[in-house]
């Protein structure tokens, strides 16, 4: 059945909510949500060569070099599940991130993105990000109370833990990133199919605007028009 194409970019502050509605939009729209904090973090679990390069500079808050993730994006955007689009949660993060990947889009055939940028105070990021533990095994996020022990992830009973750039010192260094950092990649999408959420709502509330936003004829027209091109590069029109 043949189908149009969807690129999205979520930007915003760590803790703005982007992973959670990444998973949820995910399975309405049928593309994957890829994480480069999570491909990042399943390599340094894993130990692999990617793992230890990567490790302590994620620990400490800071960003790991545009070369090193344009490469990881690189070779996850090549996978086919890829093929008629993805969401992107944490990339790219820098305006060098950003040209990449729109050569990369081209190359694969695939439309401009569509940019949401989620807003949110910083008294709020903070208070989240305190209390945000993360599933070991099926990676689920979620909110406990400040100082819980031995919290259970609710699907699959293995213990939530704190992740390393969770804590307090990393905390703030991940901020001052990401106010260093933001202004310009906001400045490189502002105005073209860039949209501001207030991501201080109810996750289903911004879901629910997320997929109106994508539906509307703006978009729809884009996908139409992209439709027959990727359609084409496939070999499937
Ligand atoms: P996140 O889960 O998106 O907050 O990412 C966790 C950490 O992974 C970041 O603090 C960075 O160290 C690293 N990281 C993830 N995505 C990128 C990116 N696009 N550019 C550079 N570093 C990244």
């Amino acid at each position: 059945m043949p189908r149009f194409s969807t690129v999205l970019v979520f930007l915003g502050p760590p803790g703005a909510g982007k992973g959670t509605q990444a998973a949820r939009i995910s399975t309405s729209l049928g593309v994957p949500a890829i994480s480069t904090g999570e491909i990042l973090r399943d390599a340094a679990k894993s130990g692999s060569e990617l793992g230890k390069l990567v490790e302590s500079v994620m620990a400490s808050g800071q960003l790991v070099s545009d070369d090193l993730i344009n490469r990881v994006v690189t070779e996850r955007l090549h996978q086919e599940d890829c093929r008629f689009g993805f969401i992107l949660d944490g990339y790219p993060r820098t305006v060098a991130q950003g040209g990449f990947l729109r050569t990369l889009l081209e190359e694969l055939n695939l439309p401009e993105p569509v940019v949401f940028n989620f807003d949110l105070s910083i008294e709020k990021i903070v208070y989240r990000l305190g209390r945000r533990r993360q599933c070991g095994k099926c990676g689920g996020i979620f909110g406990v109370n400040r100082n819980a022990e031995s919290i259970r992830c609710p699907q699959d009973g293995t213990l939530l833990v704190q992740r390393a750039d969770d804590k307090p010192e990393a905390i703030r260094q991940r901020l001052e990133v990401y106010r260093a950092t933001s202004a310009d990649l906001i400045e490189f999408y502002r105005g073209r199919n860039y949209y501001e959420i207030n991501a201080s709502r109810k996750p289903e509330q911004i879901a629910e605007e997320l997929l109106s936003l994508l539906s509307s004829p703006i978009h729809a027209g884009t996908a139409r028009r992209q439709y027959v091109r990727t359609a084409v590069a496939h070999g499937i029109a």
